[in-house]
């Protein structure tokens, strides 16, 4: 059997040379809600420790998200992906003080813009226990309801097991298969959360199709387990690197591992360049292109078909063939010259768009500045056995 070149020669509309990958390229897993954060004042005191950094930084940016704030940040996030030549974006999200409603918010935005995309509510117990879990559990059973967009699917979300109990784990799941969709999870990022697998597995949410992102601290027999079920795990080099989590080495899901941005920055090139970097700086070994396939294999099981490209402008300065492909799409720098999705090309200015979110990154930046992070893991835990 031969597969397709990742990506092969064309000329374009205007005569000049470029390259097309069919099927696009896929953000697996991301964040849209933190699109505004670029450039926040740092936390202070600096956080040391991941917990730090989310009590610090994340856990205070999405509590003072509204439902216009929120707008404006998936806008702005999936208009960078898009003009770095994504064609399909895997949301998680978290907006504590706007619950209900708030998936419709981003896949709206979706919709509008003609990306396609998967939203999920990551359900948790950290800030307001067990009222707060239901409330996220309640808004990603009325979006599976009653989404009808052509462009957007719902997965059940979990934030991470350390912020929630088992028995909030068992519902999802089980929302998750009367809807016949996946879990979208955080699993085993940092080493407090090294129980995750074996949660889920105890709580019967191994649920196929679900994409579980990062585990960097997930046993090759717990990461072999959950593919060997139906799970597609997200690898995310770059944003593991700047949380100083460690390396996620997830060979042993074989072709289930698809990569993705975590909040960064929606640019899938360079994702797959630094998970190429980072894997080779800590002794392992990693098909970049293979893990962007592996995206687009997800995509393709979500919506049961694409039409999807993503072409990009780039003359080869050396001679381009199948089996270089991937040389001059990672370290050429090819500019994205047009993304197709649904067999519709998408065209957004993002100068425009860049004046009408500014004000909104203001507010938000400034309903945040007041809000303090949780003074303590004893009181989190509290909440989870509240
Ligand atoms: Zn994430």
């Amino acid at each position: 059997m031969t597969t397709k070149p990742f990506a092969h020669a064309i000329v374009d509309d205007k005569g000049l040379p470029g390259l097309r990958i069919d099927g696009g390229l896929v953000v697996a897993h991301t964040h849209l809600y933190s699109a505004l954060a670029r450039g926040m004042p740092p936390a202070v005191p600096v956080p040391g420790s991941f917990l730090e950094i989310l009590q610090r930084v994340w856990w205070r940016l999405d509590r003072a998200l509204d439902r216009d704030s929120l707008a404006a940040s998936a806008r702005w996030g999936l208009a960078e992906a898009v003009g770095r030549g994504a064609t399909c974006v895997i949301d998680h999200h978290e907006s504590p003080a706007f619950i209900e409603g708030s998936l419709d918010v981003i896949a709206d935005a979706m919709q509008d813009l003609g990306v396609r995309g998967v939203v999920a509510y990551g359900i948790t117990a950290r800030n307001f226990g067990t009222e707060e879990w239901r409330a996220g559990l309640a808004e990603n059973l009325r979006f599976l309801k009653t989404n009808r967009r052509p462009l957007v699917r719902g997965l059940v979300g979990i934030h991470a097991t350390f912020t929630l109990p088992d028995q909030a784990l068992r519902e999802a799941a089980q929302l998750a298969r009367d809807f016949g969709v996946g879990l979208h999870v955080h699993v085993a990022e940092d080493k407090m959360d090294a129980d995750a697998l074996p949660r889920l597995a105890a709580a019967d949410a191994l649920v196929p199709g679900s994409v579980f992102a990062h585990g960097v601290h997930a046993k090759p027999s717990e990461v072999q387990q959950a593919a060997e079920r139906g799970v597609w795990w997200v690898h995310n080099p770059r944003s593991n690197a700047m949380n100083r989590v460690g390396f996620a080495e997830l060979s042993a899901a074989g072709e289930r591992v698809a990569l993705g941005t975590d909040g960064m920055d929606g640019d899938m090139l360079a994702e797959a360049r630094a998970a190429m970097q980072l894997s080779n700086a800590t002794g392992h070994s990693l098909d970049p292109l293979a893990r962007l396939r592996a995206g687009q294999a997800l995509a393709l099981a979500l919506f049961g078909e694409l039409d999807d490209a993503t072409e990009l402008s780039y003359a080869p300065p050396s001679p381009l063939h199948a089996g270089n492909v991937g040389g001059h799409l990672l370290f050429g720098h090819p500019r994205v010259s047009a993304v197709q999705v649904a067999g519709r090309r998408i065209a957004v200015d993002r100068a425009v768009l860049a004046e009408e979110v500014q004000p909104q990154a203001a507010r938000l930046w400034q309903i945040m500045a007041p809000l303090q992070p949780e003074p303590e893991h004893g009181l989190l835990l509290q909440r989870l056995q509240s």
